[in-house]
């Protein structure tokens, strides 16, 4: 067999024009010799929809309904651009997640695949049909339907190919991976060839091409991902295993995370059992802390600051109307406008230097931040959001992206 993955995003099967345009590239593969495994998102904003519809009927519905809803997108999709593909005269069967062999396990709405029976989408392939099998779900041990979190069909897709053996070709609405978003910096240059890592941390911190889980199934079964526009025939952007041709930029990508809140406190009496008290609060809130940063003063004190996603706003502030409460002394502010600007490079790995050169950015073009953190390839900012365009645009231009 000569299997491939196709994937395909909710604009690009919006509605039957769309998936008839798509049903040819997908015909055209079949013809130059593949065998091909095709997976589709539920059509435009369907989901959003139907996570509307839930809102208005329950205040508090169960995950479990929920999932039951939102997995009936795709199950549109699926049967439509069969049918397309058909009445083409291209023998095609659809197929749920169930169907396709898909088993999740995890909490509803955020399941993830533990594995999948292939045999039956191999059985249909050998047929010479192509597969349409929907993104986004799956089902679990108590033969639940389960979905795989929001932009989950990247996650279907990668699992697929990771089964099947094969590569994936993600089609979108960009011409692939940009070092930086082209909406934020038109001269943004496409890249040719990423490596897992970098993808991987590029879309955890903010880059919304690809759903992060999806990179790192990728990465742990070695799944080429060619990331490519679904409207015209360019190259795009092949995700793979770095190695050494990759152009060694020191920075590869830039992302933004936009919804960012960022909590100082200060003149909290510096004892680890209190700074340990807030963590566990916030935790126990399923409040998802970010960076931190903590400092001693030399009267007994700390100072403390830590960044959340701003979604998380109003539990946050109950946690810190407790704290204000229990230490009288502590002077608390919270600060919604800040965006989190993440460069990622390989490079870092080996290069020094990356750092000073945007301290020495930042200071020469009045850009004050917060907190800083880094991992291996990355380092992070916090800044003010009305320095966003400011900041994207003198990295990117001084890195070339
Ligand atoms: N339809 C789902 C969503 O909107 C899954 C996907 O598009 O990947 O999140
Ligand atoms: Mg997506």
């Amino acid at each position: 067999m000569n299997p491939i993955v196709m994937k395909f995003g909710g604009s690009s099967v919006e509605n039957i024009e769309k998936m008839q345009a798509i049903a040819q590239r997908i015909q055209q593969k079949k013809t130059d010799g593949f065998d091909v495994v095709v997976v589709v998102s539920a059509m435009g904003k369907t989901t959003n929809q139907l996570l509307e519809l839930a809102r208005q009927a329950s205040t508090n519905p169960s995950k479990r309904e929920i999932d039951l809803l939102i997995s009936t997108g795709e199950q549109v999709s699926i049967s439509l651009l069969s049918m397309i593909l058909n009445e083409n005269g291209q023998s095609s069967i659809g197929l749920t997640g169930f169907q396709a062999g898909i088993k999740t396990s995890g909490l509803h709405t955020k399941n993830k695949i533990e594995d999948i029976d292939i045999e039956k989408v191999e059985k249909h392939l050998r047929d010479g049909k192509i597969v349409v099998v929907a993104g986004f779900q799956g089902l679990n041990q108590d033969g639940d339907i389960t979905t795989l979190g929001r932009g989950g069909s990247d996650t279907t897709a990668v699992a697929l190919g990771a089964k099947l053996n094969c590569r994936v070709e993600i089609y979108t609405d960009v011409e692939g991976i940009y070092g930086v978003d082209p909406r934020l910096y038109p001269n943004a240059k496409k890249i040719d060839m990423i490596s897992y890592e970098e993808m991987k941390e590029m879309a955890f911190l903010g880059a919304k091409v690809m759903e992060p889980r999806s990179i790192e199934i990728g990465h742990r079964f070695a799944v080429e991902i060619l990331v490519a526009s679904a409207h015209q025939n360019t190259p795009g952007t092949l995700i793979k295993e770095f190695d050494p041709s990759m152009e060694t930029k020191s920075i590869t990508g830039l992302s933004i995370s936009e919804r960012v809140i960022l909590v100082s406190i200060n003149h909290l009496p510096s004892q680890s059992r209190h700074t340990a008290d807030l963590f566990i609060k916030l935790a126990q809130n399923e409040i998802n802390v970010d960076m931190i940063s903590q400092t001693n003063t030399p009267d007994g004190f700390v100072n403390l600051a830590f960044t959340a996603s701003s979604e998380d706003t109003h539990l946050i502030n109950d946690v810190l109307t407790e704290l204000q409460k229990k230490y009288d002394d502590v002077i608390i502010s919270t600060d919604t406008n800040i965006v989190k600007v993440s460069v990622v490079g390989m490079a870092m790995r080996t290069q020094s230097g990356v750092a000073a050169t945007l301290f020495e950015l930042f200071a020469a073009n009045d850009i004050d931040y917060k907190l800083i953190t880094t991992s291996e390839i990355s380092i992070s900012y916090t800044i003010s959001s009305a320095l966003k365009e400011k900041a994207v645009h003198l990295i990117a231009s001084a890195f070339n992206l």
